[in-house]
């Protein structure tokens, strides 16, 4: 169905809100007010969302910013999501869409996981024609980026 993403980011980003009260984690929202509709399945989208936005979480130390930014980008709605946290080396980027794969076992076994998260969040978010990608400095923080087309952009830029 046709979803407005912006309200759509907005509802995903209260209800960790509302979670992460007693942790010390801000959530920045840098979302654009135009109007920008994508036909999607918002439950396999709420999905994505959510690992995205736990990794965030989980990879980072107390205390940082988790900064959620909806743009225009062409003919895409681009999301992205960037943390402070652990960052990623560069040779374990293109790992971590592999299924089961996590960047290393110390970090693996002080939060739980099963690495199958962003596997899942590449297939769902390729089968609505869109892309994700990681860009991550090691020990500086990582940002997600997914792009999905969108159908009709409203007015009010
Ligand atoms: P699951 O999502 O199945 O519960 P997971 O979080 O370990 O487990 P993925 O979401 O697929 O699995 O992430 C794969 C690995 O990529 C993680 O184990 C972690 O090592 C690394 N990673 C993912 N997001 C971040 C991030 N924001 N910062 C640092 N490392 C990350
Ligand atoms: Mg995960």
């Amino acid at each position: 169905s046709s979803v407005e993403l912006g309200a759509f980011l907005h509802g995903v980003i209260d209800r960790f809100d509302m979670i992460v009260k007693d942790e010390n984690i801000t959530f920045v929202r840098r979302i654009a007010r135009q109007p920008l509709y994508v036909r999607m399945d918002a439950d396999k989208v709420t999905q994505v969302l959510d690992n995205v936005i736990s990794n965030a979480m989980k990879y980072s130390p107390k205390g940082g910013n988790v900064v959620v930014t909806l743009l225009q980008r062409g003919k895409q709605a681009q999301i992205s999501i960037s943390d402070q946290g652990l960052g990623i080396p560069k040779e374990a980027q293109e790992k971590v869409f592999d299924r089961f794969y996590r960047v290393d076992k110390a970090r693996a076994r002080n939060v739980g996981g099963t690495g199958l998260g962003l596997a899942i969040a590449q297939e769902y978010i390729q089968a609505h024609d869109g892309e994700i990608w990681i860009s991550s400095e090691y020990q500086k923080g990582t940002t997600v980026y997914i792009t999905l087309p969108y159908t009709f952009k409203g007015g009010r830029g």
